[in-house]
Order: structure tokens, then sequence, then C-alpha cells
């Protein structure tokens, strides 16, 4: 057993670098120091150093450290340093970053008891970011150290990463750093290892060869607005917005299928009004946002879709609403109604199209002020992204002078596009060839079996490592996201230059992000570091 790994991740885990957050520092401050005390960098300290990622509100920086070996033949191990809120902890929350103390706690706590018997065996370490995924980093840091100081056959780049489990700024940064080492000291990216924590099937270790999609699209309707008593005037914006939700929310038609894989189906994070104050009359506006997760589904499918789906809303919701009229009237006295609407649907790029059209000088100053203002919002945290994509399209529609009813549809941050290793350009081969010889390495060793999974679902910043040859639309992504540019941006093309089979193999974990979340002792103590050792040097030698 390698205690120090354990008390590597005793020290990580009691950081509380909360993602989204300056606490994130002080992680990557340890991270560092731990590499400048390494012999190894003291004498290259060229190797080794932070980078503090640019226009960072909360400061935050990447951390890397080289290892040379004989050959420019690299592996680069990565994590991420961020963890999730703690509070579903509860009484308990006080002790989450204390690994030794928490499994008292936790006792107390009406836990499962899968929990319960895995803390009662002592097999399990408990805490916030145990598991997801200082245990990985904790293997990373440590294979490094011992790397450096016997380096072998080929070079090692290890890579600390903050706000993975928010927007993943930094691997979206670090694809600029990865590049400039790999030009600087010519070395050849071989393969990535994201050391998230692994799970299981039927026994065996799930190991990832590629990373699931996932992008936000955000829909705004815009109804007519008037009086209670006299409804059949209106158009409630948030009728048509729930056609829109049940024709979506789980729905199967909505389903990427690989390989006998399936990608969970899209389901609505936010619906609302937007009505900031409460008042007798049907509402003007409502909004909403869901996640839609995939592996081919493009951004621009995504919006079409949405589209054909917001127009049909638009037509059941009318035609249902002449129904109830009919109804009303024939209990009722009154004149007969038209219904005259014409409700129109826009992509968000559309609804710039007709902006610029409505003036063609004033809006791109208009924009600017637009942009500059929610960039100051979201810095004093009163928006988040979604809200703030929302208050764009209210702000364009308002610039175009469009009163009607229509609906806009667009994209909010993040985007984490779907990446599968086997689909690389030239590439093909290599992830899986390293999930063959860490499957027979693990059976031979420990007697335990491994599966390939083609997507990991759970997001990870693999994204962000080649760009997947069955991806298209980052065009149609960034004209359709209202905060594309300084305050959200993919570097496509360097992504597509850095293109690095990438596999997401770590120390088996249970629970992520609840308050049982746990690493199994002897994965990160024992198995996940040999078999990293020995991954390594098999792709040193090819
Ligand atoms: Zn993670």
């Amino acid at each position: 057993m390698n205690e120090r790994i354990l008390e590597l991740l005793k020290d990580l885990v009691s950081i509380d670098s909360l993602t989204s957050s300056e606490r994130e520092r002080e992680a990557a401050e340890y991270i560092y120091n731990f590499l400048e005390k390494i012999p190894y960098f003291k004498k290259n300290p060229e190797l080794f150093g932070k980078r503090e990622i640019p226009a960072d509100p909360f400061k935050r920086a990447l951390v890397y450290g080289l290892v040379r070996g004989k050959t420019d033949k690299t592996v680069i191990l990565t994590g991420h340093y961020d963890v999730v809120d703690s509070e579903d902890y509860g009484p308990a929350r006080a002790y989450a970053f204390d690994i030794e103390r928490l499994p008292d706690r936790l006792r107390l706590l009406d836990i499962d008891e899968e929990s319960k018997r895995d803390i009662e065996s002592g097999e399990w370490i408990f805490g916030r970011g145990a598991a997801d995924m200082k245990a990985g980093l904790a293997v990373c840091m440590e294979h490094l150290r011992e790397y450096a100081s016997n380096p072998g056959e080929g070079s090692l780049l290890f890579l600390a990463v903050p706000d993975e489990e928010s927007y993943s700024v930094g691997m979206r940064s670090a694809v600029e750093l990865l590049l400039e080492l790999r030009r600087r000291h010519a070395l050849l990216y071989r393969l990535l290892i994201d050391a998230e924590p692994s799970r299981r099937a039927d026994g065996a270790q799930v190991l990832s060869v590629g990373t699931g999609g996932k992008c936000l699209p955000v829909i705004l309707v815009q109804g007519k607005k008037a009086h209670i008593r006299s409804c059949f005037d209106g158009l409630n914006p948030i009728g048509v917005l729930a056609k829109i939700f049940f024709a979506t929310e789980l729905s199967a038609e909505c389903i990427d299928v690989y390989e006998g894989e399936a990608a969970p189906p899209p389901t609505w994070a936010f619906f609302k009004d937007m009505k900031e104050i409460y008042d007798a009359s049907v509402p003007l506006q409502a909004a909403g946002y869901l996640s839609a997760l995939g592996f081919y589904t493009t951004p621009g499918q995504i919006l079409e879709r949405l589209c054909a789906i917001a127009r049909t809303a638009f037509a059941d919701y009318l035609s249902e609403m002449r129904g109830h009229y009919e109804d009303y009237r024939a209990k009722s006295a009154f004149e007969i109604r038209d219904f005259h609407m014409r409700p129109r649907v826009f992509s968000f790029s559309e609804l710039k199209a007709k902006c610029a059209q409505e003036d063609a000088a004033g809006f791109p100053p208009f924009y600017e002020a637009l942009y500059g203002d929610i960039a100051k919002k979201l810095q004093a945290k009163a928006l988040n992204y979604p809200q703030a994509t929302i208050l764009a399209m209210r702000e364009l529609l308002s610039f175009a002078r469009i009163t009607s009813p229509c609906a806009v549809i667009g994209f909010a941050p993040p985007l984490y596009p779907p990446m599968l290793s086997e689909r690389l350009p030239g590439r093909e081969r290599e992830a899986v060839r390293c999930f063959e010889r860490l499957r027979s390495d693990s059976r031979e060793l420990y007697g335990i079996d491994m599966v390939k999974e083609y997507y990991s679902v759970g997001l990870s910043d693999c994204s962000y490592c080649a760009v997947d040859s069955a991806f298209a639309g980052e065009d149609v992504y960034s004209e359709n996201t209202p905060l594309w540019g300084e305050l959200y941006n993919i570097d496509f093309s360097a992504i597509r230059r850095l293109n690095v089979p990438a596999v997401l193999f770590g120390p088996y974990g249970k629970d992520f992000h609840q308050c049982t979340e746990r690493v199994s002792r002897f994965d990160l103590c024992e198995r996940i570091p040999e078999l990293m050792r020995r991954v390594c040097a098999f792709v040193f030698e090819q």
C-alpha cells in the first residue's frame, strides 16, 4: 500500500476548493508546492509552473510539471482540483473535508445500507472530492514524483486544472499551454489520461475512450399580455413553453445511441415566467432551459428540432385556446372573437439579423454595451450564464421592436462537445490499444476485469482534447450563443491541433456528488498506481 498517496489525498480533500470560487486557488497552491519540492524540478525549474488563467475573476491557475524521458513520446496525466458544494452533507457538513473524522459523522445520518457497510469495512475513503477527483489527482501527482526520480523511456506531463464542475475554463485554457509545451519541447502527445473516478459494472471497471457532449438550449417565449378578465385577448407564454417542455423532457425521440450505449434524454433545469412583480395579467414572456446530452447530434440539429417543436407548440396551444373559447362563448353572450395571432420562431442568430435590419448602425454599439453590462453582472454574481442568455434575448427582442408572440431559441454556456478517441483522424486505435493492455494487466495482477465504454456521459475535460470527426456545428453554436466571445469561448482550431486521444481512467469510486461519495482505498493506493505505471510504459514502448 502506498501510504504517501493517502496522505496526499487527505491534504487535497482538506482544501475546500469549491468550484467557481476563489477557494480553488489554494488547491493550485498546494499542488504547485508539491511539485516545487521534487528534486527533479529543483534541478529543472523551467519544466514546471503555474499559469494564471487570463481574465479569470477568481485568478485561478493551471499547474503543470513535465518530466523528460529518453524519447519525446509523452503521456499527459490530468485532473481537476475543484469540487462541488458540500450542502448535501447536512449536519455533517463541517466534516465533509476531513477524511478521518467524516465516517463517524456519516454514521449518524440516514444513509443507505451499502454506504453503511462500506464505512464499517474500512476499505473506503469518504469526503467531498475524495472520489471526484482528488483521488485520481493524488495518484497522478505521486506517479509524477516517482517517475521524476528515475525517468524512463518517455516523457510524462502532469496538468491540474480548475473549474471542471462548472464551465471547464481550466481545460479550455490549458489547450494553449499544452500546444506551447509541445512546441517548446518537441513532444509527441500519445495519450491523455484523465484520472476521473471509475465506476464498476458487474464487478468490471468501466474505462471510457470518449466523452459525451452537452449543450444548454435556452428558449424564450413571448406571448401577448392581457388583463386576466379578458384572457382570450392574450396568449399565455407559460402554456406554449409547457408544450415545448412536454415535447422534450425525457423524450426518447431525442436520444443518441451508439453501439448499444444510449445518451441520457434531455431534461429541463429551469422554467419560469419573466414577471418581476405580480399583477393581474397574462404574463408577456416565459423562459426555460434544458440540458441536451448526446454523442453525435450537432448544436445545429438541436436548434432546428427545437424551432420545429416551438412552431408546433404555438399552433397546438392556439388551437386548444380556440376550443376553450368556443366552450366559453357557449356560456356567455359575447361578440365573436378572431384569433389573428401569427407567432414566429427565431433562432438567436435570426433575431440578431432582425436587429441589424431594424438599425444597422445602432445595433453593434447596442450589443457591445449590453455585452459589457452582462459581463459586470456575471462578475458580481447577479446573474449566471443561462440567466444572462435570457436577458440578452429579451433585450434584442425589444431592440428589434418585436412585441407580437414569438419564440427565441439559442444556447447558454457551457458546451461540452462529444469526443470519441476512436474517431480522431489517424489515431483511431491508440486509446483502444491502451484499454486492451490495461484490461489484461488488471485481470492478470488483480483478477479484476475491465470493460470499454465509448462515451462517458458524466461530462469531462476530455471534450477539449480533440475535435471528433463527427462533430460539426461550432459556427452554428457560436452564432446562436449570446455570450460567445470574451465571456465564453472554445478555441476549436487549437483543440483540433492538439488532437490527442484520451481515456478516463481513475480509482473506483461511488456516489459522486453525494454525501456518501467515496473512493476505494485499494484502488487509490495500489491497483491504479500500478496500472498507471504499466500503461505509461506501454505507450512509451509503442
Ligand atoms: Zn470530476
